[in-house]
């Protein structure tokens, strides 16, 4: 699926920047509904209305991310290294 890899590359190119902190840096998690307007923090791509999200605040701030569950599982198993396997 084109959008999936989308946002996947999206992701990781955030993750790769320091754009987007690890997940290490994580406090609360919660399930969230969407509504209207919501952007994943990752891949930037909105989260379409009623599709459930993950809602992060990071330690010892009030930084609230928001992830598709894609990108959300892709941020938990980031620690800092990308294999590249295209050579
Ligand atoms: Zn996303």
């Amino acid at each position: 699926m084109e959008g999936t890899q989308h946002r996947i590359a999206k992701t990781l190119e955030a993750l790769r920047t320091h754009i987007l902190p690890t997940s290490a840096s994580s406090a609360d998690n919660m399930l969230l509904e969407s509504i209207e307007g919501t952007k994943c923090s990752s891949c930037r791509e909105p989260i379409r209305p009623r599709e459930l999200y993950h809602s992060i605040r990071l330690r010892d701030t009030f930084v609230l991310l928001r992830f598709h569950s894609l990108c959300y599982q892709l941020w938990v198993r980031f620690d800092g290294t990308v294999i590249d396997r295209s050579s």
